[in-house]
């Protein structure tokens, strides 16, 4: 079986009292966070940074300590399936405006709730809330 394994984060962007995370919509339909495969000899926290910039533009951005977690799925592709295993940092982003790259098909920066029900992926709608519940127990801003 082919592995995988990618890494991204919750980005989010704080302006007065109003928090926002950044969606992606990717081409095979699904709404998610910003990821991309790790490379070989690659940090983690390299890859999110540098998918970060790729994807959206968006330099800069302040990682969170304390805050990784794991999700792993399967899906199919023409060659076989594929065991997928995404790692998730929590990031700040001073700056809202984003370039999307061709690799999506388009963005959202959205308040939790919303967030919550644009995320397709059980999963990653779970990283979410972990995500949100850390920024306030860790009166982060
Ligand atoms: P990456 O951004 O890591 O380069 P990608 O765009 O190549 O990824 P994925 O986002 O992993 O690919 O999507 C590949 C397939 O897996 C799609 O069919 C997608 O719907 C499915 N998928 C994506 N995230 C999840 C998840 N959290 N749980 C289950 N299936 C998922």
């Amino acid at each position: 079986m082919m592995r995988e394994k990618s890494a991204g984060a919750v980005l989010f962007y704080k302006q007065n009292s109003k928090l926002e995370y950044l969606t992606l919509h990717y081409p095979t339909g699904h709404w998610d966070f910003p990821k991309g495969n790790v490379e070989k000899g690659e940090e983690e926290e390299d890859t999110v940074k540098r998918e970060i910039r790729e994807e959206t533009g968006i330099g800069g951005i302040k990682l969170i300590p304390g805050f990784r977690k794991r999700i792993q799925y399967y899906y199919r592709r023409e060659e076989g399936i594929v065991r997928k295993e995404v790692i998730f940092y929590l990031a700040n982003s001073s700056k809202k405006s984003v370039q999307i790259s061709s690799e999506h098909l388009g963005y959202a920066w959205l308040e939790f709730e919303d967030a919550l029900d644009k995320i397709t992926h059980k999963n990653a709608k779970t990283i979410l809330s972990e995500a949100h519940e850390y920024i306030g127990t860790k009166a982060l801003f």
